[in-house]
């Protein structure tokens, strides 16, 4: 039995195994182990192409129950049905002909992959699911394991990230072990996830395509496709009683335990200079201070004071998507109380980038124009 820190001392509620596969070429025998347990009501820990999923059957609402429980999940916060080919899309929804246009042009441009859509719910999926929503979740993700986990089970598996809530999602095996070892049946590691932030989450059941959360999909790939589409100002907090379109948006998700700042500005220059100065000030006060920045970037600060991880280069967003998630979780090991992380254009995929760091600080954004 794996021992991490977060479970010494804890009596584990399952007995976690961990079962590796190669990504490309997964042993089918162990395969239809972990589908096993799927089909008998289990939790199975599984690699997507965006970030670690912790799966049941989705058609199993004792089995979705235990998926909330493992994680702490509150209660409404809605899970994501995968499937493993698009002839499984009656199973779980029944929107009309207009909806399923949509899903017909945007499952052909855009499946397997990182998107998942938004359509009404067919009754054959449980309350639970959803959190009693009309609507659904779909996504077919682009990872042979997880493609043929769910082809073997036989039903659609409801999966949210495979991180305890509040934690980061997890972008590797180990991530998944230190959050959910002795919670769930199976873990399976498959490698490092390619995306490493969460799918794009498009709501087709209104007549302008809404992004709800921005991911590797992004709005002008939703235009091009269906010819309209809106990324509404993900910055902006709902008002006063109004419910947020997308649930689980509401949750200060993605936060690691250090304090994080984002230092904005026009250019990148001026970011940096902003951020080695606050660096060297914190540091000064006796706080231990990490740095977010790039390949680029590692060489402004000093890494003998500080927790300096680059993430990737500016010249190509993804790569530092990528790196994100196990960023912060590092910043957590290495005991960094702030972190200060540079911005990045908001621009395709720095969407998705721009919206996990904003909500990993928690809203705050420093600008780096008006610090020198
Ligand atoms: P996770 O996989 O942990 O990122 O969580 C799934 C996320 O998908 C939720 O937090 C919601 O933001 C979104 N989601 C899933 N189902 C729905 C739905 N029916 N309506 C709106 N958003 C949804
Ligand atoms: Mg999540």
């Amino acid at each position: 039995m794996i021992r991490t820190d977060e479970n010494i001392g804890k009596t584990p509620e399952r007995n976690t195994l961990v079962i590796k596969l190669d990504r490309d070429r997964p042993d089918p025998e162990k395969l239809s182990f972990c589908a096993n347990v799927i089909k008998r009501g289990g939790l199975v820990c599984f690699p997507t192409e965006t970030v670690y999923g912790l799966g049941a059957s989705a058609f199993d609402p004792e089995a979705v129950k235990n998926i909330f429980r493992a994680k702490g999940r509150p209660s409404d916060n809605p899970l994501i049905v995968h499937i493993d080919s698009s002839d499984k899309l009656p199973l779980v929804c029944s929107g009309g002909p207009e909806q399923l246009e949509k899903l017909d042009l945007l499952s052909k441009a855009y499946w397997p992959g990182p998107l998942t859509v938004i359509t009404d719910r067919d009754p054959a999926v449980p309350d639970i699911v959803s959190c009693g929503l009309p609507t659904v979740g779909i996504r077919m993700p682009d990872n042979l394991i997880a493609r043929e986990l769910i082809r073997l089970s036989g039903v659609p598996i409801a999966a949210p990230s495979a991180n305890l809530s509040g934690k980061p999602s997890p972008s590797t095996a180990e991530h998944v072990i230190a959050d959910l070892f002795g919670r769930v049946d199976v873990i399976i590691d498959g490698g490092p996830c390619d995306v490493g932030v969460e799918s794009t989450v498009l709501d087709i059941t209104g007549d302008v395509p809404q992004i709800l959360r921005p991911g590797a999909v992004t709005l002008e790939d939703v235009v091009r496709v269906l010819g309209k589409g809106e990324l509404p100002d993900w910055k902006k907090s709902p008002k006063e009683g109004e419910s947020p379109r997308s649930p689980g948006l509401k949750y200060t998700h993605y936060s690691p335990d250090a304090e994080v700042r984002i230092y904005d500005g026009k250019d990148v220059d001026v970011i940096r200079m902003a951020v080695a100065r606050e660096a060297e000030r914190l540091t000064a006060e006796g706080v231990k201070t990490g740095v977010f920045t790039t390949l680029e970037g590692a060489e402004y600060y000093d890494g003998d004071k500080l927790t300096v991880i680059a993430a990737g280069t500016r010249d190509d967003l993804i790569t530092v998507t990528h790196g994100l998630y196990a960023a912060l979780r590092e910043f957590d090991k290495r005991g960094a109380e702030v972190v200060l992380a540079e911005a990045f254009p908001q621009e395709g995929v720095g969407n998705a980038l721009m919206n996990r760091l904003f909500r990993a600080a928690g809203g705050c954004v420093i600008n780096a124009d008006q610090q020198n």
